[in-house]
């Protein structure tokens, strides 16, 4: 019979990949509680109205790349795209942004229908943060410096560049749309395909055509920057100043804007030249429409995402991925004879006498040559041997997998010291 394959841009993590994601996954939430955010789970399957609204009914995102699909119902349901609506929705439904500050995170799968390839998936994940209650710069600069603290801790630090620039509000936006767009209908043979397209329903999208004679074409266009309405010029300049003192490093990109409509005044994005076409490993801004744009209360908001798969694929080509965590058991006991009541006995003593202990219990049977076979490929440290005539004597055999060091016979009060001082510190 054919076998069942999984969907198309939808990888399984296999276990020898798991523990650079745990790793990274753990990093980053302790980073994020280190500065008070807090988690907040919500579903995958979301009313496809909420991206609609929020995303925009002419984002590449609600076109062409949403799983939508009616369930038994008749009622349209998506997967979610994106993180932001649904955690502006758990939000509100739940009270959480009235006169309130939030500081939260979330992380999970994510659904878009794209071309797969390097690191450009169908399902892939994101850990994401948001804050809702504050307008000011200095969250703006506190996000963006945790994310800066965030690429020092995973090592990555000299391999992404932080790109920067304002949207402005709504009417600036709106004052330099209009100019951009009179501009462009001038050399409307120029523009390719989708550029034309975005001309009639998205245009700002131009901006960032990954087509080199699109980039050529605007270099005389108007520049956002040059519309910024006053307010958000200050919230710029405050926001690089602040930037500036912490010592983090920006680029001004004027040409930066996001994929999703509901950004205004600061957007940014983390890039990398590690990883060829998708270089974006993190990207964010400013928010403050979409909580009214929801039915809520006018809300300021300010948040970012970032690809996982992108940063395994970048720790990988920056070669950080620490070594303690490819080792993931410490003790592998073995077993010879028919005692097997005894090694089930003795690993108990040993998981309750030394806290934190990563053991595997061989079970199966075979011989003493197999056995150790598999103690040395498990990955751990020590093996320990427990016989007729180790359990005879009351003790256990330690033979040490990682270091020239003489095989030893011990009591098991002197090997739960063992373990504790020279194993498990
Ligand atoms: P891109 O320009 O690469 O398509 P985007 O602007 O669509 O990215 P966002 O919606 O801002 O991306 O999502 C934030 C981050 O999530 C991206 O910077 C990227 O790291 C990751 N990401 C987005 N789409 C995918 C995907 N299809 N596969 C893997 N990672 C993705
Ligand atoms: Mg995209």
């Amino acid at each position: 019979m054919k076998k069942i394959q999984s969907i198309r841009g939808m990888s399984d993590l296999l276990p020898e990949d798991s523990p650079r994601w745990q790793y990274l996954e753990e990093t980053v939430a302790k980073l994020l509680t280190g500065y008070g955010y807090r988690e907040i789970r919500f579903p995958i399957l979301e009313p496809t109205e909420l991206f609609k609204r929020s995303i925009g009914e002419v984002t590449d995102i609600v076109e062409k790349e949403m799983y939508t699909f009616d369930d038994r119902n008749g009622d349209s349901m998506t997967l979610r795209p994106e993180g932001t609506a649904g955690c502006v929705r758990a939000c509100e439904q739940n009270g959480l942004t009235h006169n309130q500050i939030q500081r939260l995170w979330y992380q999970g799968p994510m659904f878009r229908y794209e071309r797969p390839q390097k690191g450009r998936l169908r399902q892939f994940h994101q850990i994401g943060v948001e804050v809702f209650g504050l307008e000011g710069p200095d969250i703006d600069a506190e996000l963006i410096t945790m994310t800066w603290r965030m690429w020092q801790q995973l090592g990555v630090a000299n391999v992404v560049t932080l790109q920067l620039n304002s949207l402005g509000t709504t009417e600036s936006r709106g004052r330099y749309r209009n100019a951009l767009v009179e501009y462009l209908q001038q050399r409307k043979e120029q523009l390719d395909e989708d550029s034309q397209r975005r001309l009639l329903t998205n245009p700002m999208r131009i901006l960032d055509s990954k087509n080199q004679e699109m980039q050529l074409l605007l270099n005389d266009a108007p520049v956002l920057h040059d519309y910024l309405d006053e307010e958000s010029q200050q919230h710029f300049e405050k926001l690089c100043e602040l930037l500036d003192a912490v010592g983090v490093p920006y680029q001004i990109n004027p040409r930066l804007v996001r994929g999703l409509d509901y950004y205004g005044k600061t957007v940014f994005e983390w890039v990398t030249d590690s990883l060829g076409a998708q270089g974006t490993v993190c990207a964010g801004g400013r928010y403050n429409g979409l909580v009214e744009q929801l039915g809520g209360k006018s809300t300021p908001a300010v948040g970012f995402a970032m690809g996982l798969e992108r940063l395994v694929l970048l720790l990988d080509a920056a070669g950080v991925v620490p070594d303690s965590i490819a080792r993931q058991l410490d003790v592998y006991l073995v077993v010879v004879g028919d005692i097997q009541v005894h090694a089930l006995q003795l690993g108990e003593t040993l998981r309750t006498k030394c806290p934190g202990l990563r053991l595997q219990n061989h079970c199966g049977g075979g011989s003493f040559k197999s056995q150790t076979k598999k103690a040395n490929k498990s990955g751990a440290v020590v093996a320990l041997i427990l016989g007729e005539d180790e359990l005879a004597r009351g003790e256990v055999s330690i033979k040490f997998l990682r270091e020239d060091k003489p095989h030893q016979t011990l009591s098991i009060t002197d090997l739960v010291t063992l373990i504790n001082n020279e194993i498990l510190n």
